[in-house]
């Protein structure tokens, strides 16, 4: 076992040092941050606007615009614009969200065997700090879909389609609320800051903006933006949007196709491994290592619940009927990828809190053991399991979530590739995750981490990378 000093390369700064220091951000980071912050809004706007007027082709507005056919003038402004229904549902949905996240305490917990909700500890900050938590995700994830079924089958308030009936003007709604609160962390953690010894200052205010500066910002005692950005408006609202997609084909062409059930039954399914296991989801990078800036504000308002749902948006445009096989093939991959994505990560959760003193696969697990100091020069132990999934790649639960993405892709058919951008984007997010958390780990862990990475070489999919 190897020593190793964290605080050297910075990521557990010393208390007394953290508030005010200024750590430089190299040119490759700050040109990627300004390239997000300029493209990423309009990326998404192109994804759905090509839906609303193409048909969901991607190439097809390049052409036009290339061809003299269109300009960027006449795309923008044939796309439905802002609306005050829209801001009507919006503030309506999340101000629900709010209400069900503060006011509902969790009792799911005390008849759903197995489930971990109401108070939990998150993991300990880098200043050393162990936040509590309100864990009522499943419980606002089921009243909110229990009043929608009831609203589809006997209110009849307003009508299924609803979110896609409003899907462009939401997006400017969704984009109003991303840049307020990203805007309001960053004014916040300047001015008064819910915990100062965690804050992380760059240099550079375009990096602070983005990457964020407050590491849990909260207001009063348990609204936790982490928590709640992360895990509600946007992920409770996933299964929503796809359940209106459904109702949107059935209105349009008078059936659902088996494309738009795959879809919908492998997304609900991960979107509730989510809301099941939130408490473990206290301990993963978004929480335990992120910072609160735009990237999770502004990402998980309007990134993820308009491109983690293309799928069910291109079916609307494209009702894509599958073959039998294709179906079957499709069901098979999310449904084996999911159990790889699961189990790895339960593996690790299982590993980590019995402190090795568990079964994996019907033995022992083998591990290695780390030590490292953090910023007040104290010392800590850890392990490396190099066994179960965790012996096959160093990240296997994140091969087992592309496999599931890729699923839900391939049941669009193979027509266009607009629906295949969730894939593409899920790589390139988990392969870039994947290389930032092991250079952390590498800084954290020294010369021990080296002994991991040579017991288990491959990150991803052994033999090849
Ligand atoms: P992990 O759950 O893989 O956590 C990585 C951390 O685990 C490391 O920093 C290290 O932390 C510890 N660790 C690494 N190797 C080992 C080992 N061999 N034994 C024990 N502990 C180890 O990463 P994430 O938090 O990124 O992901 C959690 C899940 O969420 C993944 O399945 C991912 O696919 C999913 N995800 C989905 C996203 C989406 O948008 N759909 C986005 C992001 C994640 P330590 O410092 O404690 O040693």
């Amino acid at each position: 076992m190897h020593l190793h000093n964290y605080n050297s390369v910075c990521y557990f700064p010393h208390p007394l040092h953290t508030y005010h220091s200024v750590r430089e951000v190299d040119w490759f980071s700050l040109s990627a941050v300004i390239l997000l912050l300029c493209t990423a809004p309009f990326l998404v706007f192109f994804f759905v606007m090509v839906c609303d007027q193409y048909q969901c082709s991607v190439s097809q507005p390049l052409v036009e615009l290339y061809s003299g056919e269109a300009t960027l003038r006449s795309i923008w402004d044939k796309a439905p614009s802002f609306t005050w229904t829209a801001a009507q549902i919006y503030t309506i949905w999340v101000s629900f969200q709010v209400v069900l996240y503060m006011c509902v305490p969790d009792i799911t917990h005390k008849f759903l065997p197995g489930y971990a909700g109401g108070v939990q500890d998150g993991a300990r900050t880098p200043a050393g700090l162990i936040n509590k938590y309100e864990i009522n995700g499943l419980q606002s994830w089921l009243i909110t879909h229990a009043l929608w079924y009831a609203n589809a089958q006997y209110f009849h308030w307003f009508s299924p389609t609803i979110i896609f009936d409003n899907w462009i003007p939401l997006l400017w709604c969704t984009n109003i609320l991303g840049y307020a609160v990203s805007t309001f962390a960053f004014v916040k953690a300047y001015l008064f800051p819910t915990n100062a010894e965690d804050c992380k200052f760059t240099g550079n205010v375009f990096y602070n903006y983005m990457m964020g500066i407050e590491f849990n910002p909260r207001i009063g005692k348990w609204f936790d933006f982490k928590l709640f950005f992360n895990g509600r408006p946007g992920i409770v609202a996933w299964t929503l949007i796809n359940l209106s997609y459904a109702a949107k084909q059935q209105e349009l062409y008078g059936y659902v196709t088996n494309s738009m059930i795959l879809v919908n039954v492998l997304q609900a399914i991960y979107v509730l491994d989510f809301f099941w296991n939130e408490a473990w989801y206290l301990k993963t990078i978004d929480i335990c290592h992120d910072h609160f800036g735009w990237y999770l504000g502004w990402g998980d308002c309007v990134w993820l619940p308009f491109l983690y749902t293309l799928q069910g948006l291109y079916l609307v445009y494209n009702p894509v009927q599958l073959s039998t096989a294709h179906a079957a093939a499709v069901l098979l991959l999310g449904l084996v990828g999911y159990y790889i994505f699961r189990s790895t990560n339960h593996q690790k959760d299982l590993f980590r809190r019995t402190e090795g003193k568990c079964s994996i696969w019907g033995k022992k697990p083998t591990f290695i053991e780390c030590a490292y100091r953090s910023g007040d020069g104290s010392l800590h132990h850890s392990k490396l399991m190099t066994s179960g999934f965790w012996g096959v790649t160093r990240h296997l639960n994140y091969t087992g979530d592309l496999m599931g993405s890729l699923a839900y892709c391939a049941a669009c058919g193979f027509g266009h590739i607009h629906p295949y951008f969730y894939i593409v984007y899920m790589t390139i997010l988990l392969v870039h995750r994947c290389v930032r958390d092991e250079h952390r780990c590498s800084s954290k862990y020294g010369k021990d981490w080296k002994r991991y990475t040579d017991a288990v070489p491959y990150r991803l999919l052994p033999g090849i990378f």
